[in-house]
């Protein structure tokens, strides 16, 4: 494989429990540094509750289910910015599918997703790689699980607990989120006028200069 090959691939896994999002050979993990100091969080409100209303006790109970809060918030993007850091200093384009955070969140994986900060982290990433000059674009999110990125056929649904692709037409098998990454990866290239042969070959020449203003 192309040494360029390894750099291009990003896509969030979704509501996945190990993966907070997956790159080609290189699956990162989610540490979830929070969930002490969440720990934490529940029992402060459980003696915000015990506290008679209105009393004296119970705004400073809840002053200090405040300043836990916030410092849960400032952990989490500081983490988040260290991750996009650490992105841009081996990634030459960063492509991530283009979720529909809201629907996401209502739907099943709408607590995976929260938990991740996942809307958060996207847009700390943009506004990361337009900082370091590293390329990011949004690509279609559809169907990125159900299509095997050996021979682009469709494969169909799979379940969230089925973790691994295996393609019945090609015989191709790997990690699925390694799967849907390859397939953002195919789309963002396709969009930015590049093809993974061309990559593979080593004709892939630069990043593009087309820039797109984070939209934030
Ligand atoms: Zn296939």
């Amino acid at each position: 494989m192309h040494p360029a090959f390894n750099r291009l691939f990003y896509r969030p896994a979704l509501g996945c429990s190990e993966s907070h999002f997956t790159a080609i050979s290189r699956l990162f993990s989610n540490p979830k540094p929070f969930r002490k100091l969440e720990c934490k969080l529940k029992l402060l409100q459980k003696r915000v509750s015990r506290k008679r209303l209105g009393s004296n006790n119970r705004k400073k109970a809840q002053a200090k289910v405040s300043r836990l809060h916030e410092r849960i918030a400032n952990i989490r993007k500081n983490y988040h910015w260290e991750l996009a850091h650490n992105l841009c200093d081996w990634a030459g384009m960063i492509f991530a599918e283009d979720l529909n955070l809201k629907a996401l969140a209502k739907g099943m994986l709408g607590k995976h997703c929260l938990d991740a900060g996942w809307g958060q982290f996207l847009q700390v990433l943009e506004q990361c790689c337009f900082k370091r000059g590293v390329f990011f674009r949004k690509t279609d999110a559809k169907k990125t699980s159900q299509t095997c990125p050996n021979c682009l056929t469709e494969t169909g649904k799979k379940l969230l607990s089925e973790r691994v692709h295996s393609c019945s037409h090609c015989g191709y098998t790997t990690d699925r989120d390694v799967a849907a990454a390859q397939i953002v990866c195919i789309r963002g290239l396709a969009a930015v006028g590049h093809t993974v042969k061309m990559l593979s070959e080593g004709k892939f020449i630069g990043i593009p200069t087309m820039k797109e203003s984070p939209s934030l």
